[in-house]
């Protein structure tokens, strides 16, 4: 390997952000890069490590997203830089479909040991969380025999075609895109703080729409994220997931939990489902899973897994050598760095700020989520209106202070935060200082 200089946990601006070898890659970029691909903050990266990132002009920024919940292990690990490393040397593509390799299988004995539930499981690995959610899809149909896929409002499971029709978006997701793909029906989610509702009548109100809408023997499967991510960081009221994996149960209905971007210790658990105790027939992951390696996975019960016949999932890429690497040696390190503990942590810390700052600014309406996947949702203060624009101006100013936000939401207005799971407190509360003050700023 190759020694690098150890990049030191601190913010550094040694330029305006972006600066001006930022800018000029900018415009090169502009020049060939298709419109249709944006970037939040175009400072365009050279090095990282733990929860900094090193832009091309020096300056050093606190990463507060981990590349959209990627990074939970922190930017470049020793650990995982090394396996990739050792792996590419031995091989890098073989197909698992034409000759196979060990380590996909131990990455499938790690998912089927660490997602809940009890029974035998099965796992097929895929390279994107779109694809993971297709093939959970393809699974439930084949398995059931039925076709009708139930999804909520608040949605995102990607931007294939098929999960796009699954995901609740139309701006920028779905915007002519179309036609998309049939039998796909969308119910009411919890959302507690716009409805109101215990999470015993949403699940209620959710069910009444399957039952008149679709009709329950009809259905293949429920599809959903256990708090909502592109959605709006949407943790639903307590009961809710419970409810419905009940109802799922009673008519032999597939509950699919997409665990791609609460999953691997986001969350303070393995999976987030593990916070009500609900276990699902099949999960989907990816994101977190591999530390930046294009990895994801579909784990669930060996008898819906199985049914499907040989040759029926797979990909030339899925489960590629050097991305099972990459997970394995991710697992380690969220093992042997407790992170879902440090998950919890993070979590206490970016309640407390964000709290501090609800009380000061009337403009958070509530602030939300589990462990170190945390929101805050913007509104025009004394009504629920949502503040997009508020929301786009914190994020706007953070980036140009060196501190990489992000925000999501159906309506644009929440301000999201996903750090990596190893960021020091230090860290943490140097880039919540930068938050607060955006916020004092920009509310006059
Ligand atoms: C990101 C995400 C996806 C899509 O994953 P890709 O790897 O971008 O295809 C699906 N579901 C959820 C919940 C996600 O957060």
């Amino acid at each position: 390997m190759s020694e690098r200089t150890p990049i030191k946990q601190e913010r550094v601006l040694v330029t305006e952000i972006p600066g001006p070898k930022s800018q000029a890659l900018h415009s090169r970029r502009e020049a060939v890069v298709s419109a249709g691909v944006s970037s939040g903050l175009p400072s365009y990266i050279e090095r990282g490590q733990g929860a900094i990132l090193v832009d091309v002009d020096g300056n050093q920024m606190i990463d507060l997203g981990s590349g959209i919940a990627v990074a939970s292990v922190g930017h470049a690990h020793p650990n995982v830089a090394q396996a990739i490393a050792e792996q590419a040397y031995d091989f890098n593509h073989t197909c698992f479909m034409v000759t196979p390799y060990e380590e996909y299988v131990e990455v499938a004995e790690a998912l089927n040991e660490l997602t809940p539930g009890t029974f035998k499981k099965a796992t097929a690995l895929f390279n994107s969380g779109a694809e993971a959610v297709e093939n959970a899809v393809k699974v439930a149909r084949h398995a059931t025999g039925r076709s009708a896929i139930v999804v909520f409002d608040n949605a995102y499971h990607g931007r294939t075609n098929l999960t796009m029709a699954l995901t609740a978006k139309n701006m920028p997701y779905k915007d002519k895109f179309g036609p998309f793909a049939p039998e796909i029906y969308r119910v009411p989610m919890s959302y507690p703080l716009r409805d109101g509702l215990t999470g015993d009548e949403a699940a209620k109100r959710a069910i009444e729409s399957i039952t008149t809408h679709i009709g329950a023997e009809h259905v293949a499967a429920m599809l959903i994220e256990p708090i909502q991510g592109e959605g709006g960081f949407i943790v639903p009221a307590p009961g809710f997931l419970p409810a419905l994996r009940e109802w799922t149960a009673e008519h032999d209905i597939v509950f699919i939990a997409d665990e791609i971007q609460t999953g691997f210790c986001r969350t303070g658990q393995w999976f987030a489902c593990e916070h009500e105790g609900v276990v699902p027939d099949l999960i989907t992951t990816a994101k977190g899973i591999a530390a930046g390696m294009p990895l994801a996975a579909l784990t669930g019960r060996a008898e819906l897994m199985n049914a499907v016949h040989a040759g029926g999932l797979g990909g030339t890429y899925g489960g590629n050598p050097v991305a099972v690497s990459a997970a394995l040696a991710s697992i380690e390190v969220m093992r042997s760095e407790h992170l879902n503990d440090r998950a919890l942590h993070i979590g206490e810390i970016l309640t407390s700020r964000l709290e501090g700052m609800a009380e000061e600014f009337g403009c958070i309406a509530q602030v939300r989520g589990r462990g170190a996947m945390m929101a805050a949702e913007l509104v025009h203060p004394s009504t629920l209106e949502p503040d997009a624009d508020l929301a786009k101006a914190v994020v706007s100013a953070c980036g140009a202070q060196g501190v990489i936000t992000l925000s999501c939401g159906t309506f644009g207005n929440v301000l999201r935060f996903l750090p990596p799971l190893i960021i020091s407190d230090e860290l943490l509360n140097e880039g919540l200082d930068v938050v607060e003050a955006a916020f004092r700023s920009l509310i006059a």
